[in-house]
């Protein structure tokens, strides 16, 4: 009999069971556990995806041109070195496909984002987990941690779950202190909300071993259309491009992420609310005795003093129709991750906290 074997070490990779919007029983519920942007997609990029309804036998565009030159003049970059994928996720995976197979480690932080380690252990490679200092990403641990067998490192910056972030001068000391052949991986999902940073973009430009990944999931609200991109030198996006699929993205969901880059209007007022209610939130959980870093992102790290306490709470904001993240998985037991939502939902979320505690 034919004997099918997966990769080695693929089964230890945990299901993802989050994504749930509704709760059993309960009514007026938000979903705060996926930090998606709770003031959804501008109109500008709601309007171009409804007028690609009528041309739907139609391949998509396969070399992205539109989005990359519309991404090139929004963030100041070369067009020819931006490539477009399905989320970010895509772009990780690509990566994950085209630098790391069996002997190869992939680095990632202690609390870092879970898919780092799945893409290492789908193409065969070892993930390699390296400690953060106080849920903030430690260089020194990482460059202690290389080894000539190191191809990727991927940090996220600011970093999912713990919404911290380190500086440029870090980052550059990173990538100098690489061994030659690894890859620094620099994340930026949550890059948009942090006025004034660039992502990595000239730290991707200055050297030819750092690629910055980008998604329209978070600040531009397009989750539900799968649009993410990343920023590298010219070797590595020739590479990524022939792991490509040539049409790998939607035309629906290329339009609409061309239009939301163009409308700095819904994204500035987004941005400014996201700031002003999470300084909001800390504060009000803060007076409830439930503490967090400060994060950088369109979510708080809410830290409770157990592993108990933490679930007894998330099963009590669950039954008042608010749904977080439990992050247990990203060994934070005693913690919940709540995104940011719009003021009704972090007035909700405040309450119902004060109430548990
Ligand atoms: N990186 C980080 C750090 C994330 O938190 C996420 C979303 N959860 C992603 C990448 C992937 O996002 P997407 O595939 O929607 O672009």
């Amino acid at each position: 009999m034919t004997k099918i074997i997966p990769q080695p070490g693929i089964l230890d990779i945990e299901l993802y069971e989050g994504g749930a919007s509704h709760v059993d029983g309960v009514s007026n519920v938000v979903k705060l556990s996926s930090n998606e942007n709770p003031f959804g997609a501008s109109e500008a990029a709601k309007e171009a995806f409804r007028k690609v309804a009528f041309d739907l036998h139609r391949y998509p565009s396969s070399d992205h041109r539109a989005l990359r030159e519309a991404i090139g003049e929004k963030h100041g970059l070369d067009p020819a070195r931006v490539i477009c994928g399905a989320g970010s996720d895509e772009i990780i995976a690509f990566l994950c496909q085209a630098y790391a197979g069996p002997g190869d480690e992939v680095i990632h932080t202690e609390h870092g984002f879970a898919l780092y380690k799945i893409g290492a252990l789908a193409n065969g490679a070892t993930p390699v987990e390296v400690s953060e200092r106080e849920r903030v990403t430690d260089v020194d641990a990482i460059l202690a941690a290389c080894s000539e067998r190191t191809k990727l490192v991927f940090i996220a910056n600011p970093n999912n779950p713990t919404g911290t972030m380190i500086g440029e001068g870090e980052l550059t000391r990173l990538a100098a202190g690489l061994p030659e052949q690894a890859l620094l991986v620099i994340d930026g999902a949550y890059a948009e909300y942090v006025e004034g940073y660039d992502g990595g973009a000239r730290l991707v430009d200055a050297r030819d071993n750092v690629f910055m990944t980008r998604t329209f999931s978070k600040l531009y609200g397009l989750g539900a259309l799968r649009v993410g991109w990343g920023y590298g030198p010219d070797h590595v996006i020739g590479v990524l491009n022939r792991v490509r699929g040539p049409f790998n993205l939607s035309q629906a969901a290329l339009v609409a992420a061309e239009a939301a880059i163009g409308d700095t209007a819904w994204t500035e007022k987004c941005r400014n609310d996201n700031t002003r209610l999470r300084a909001w939130l800390a504060e009000a959980l803060a007076g409830h005795g439930v503490v967090s870093d400060t994060s950088m992102a369109n979510f708080i790290l809410a830290r409770f003093s157990s592993q108990a306490e933490a679930e007894a709470c998330d099963t009590f904001l669950r039954s008042e129709g608010l749904i977080v993240r439990r992050v247990a998985g990203y060994k934070l037991p005693n913690c919940l991750r709540i995104t940011v939502g719009d003021e009704p939902s972090c007035r909700r979320v405040a309450h119902a906290v004060g109430q548990f505690m």
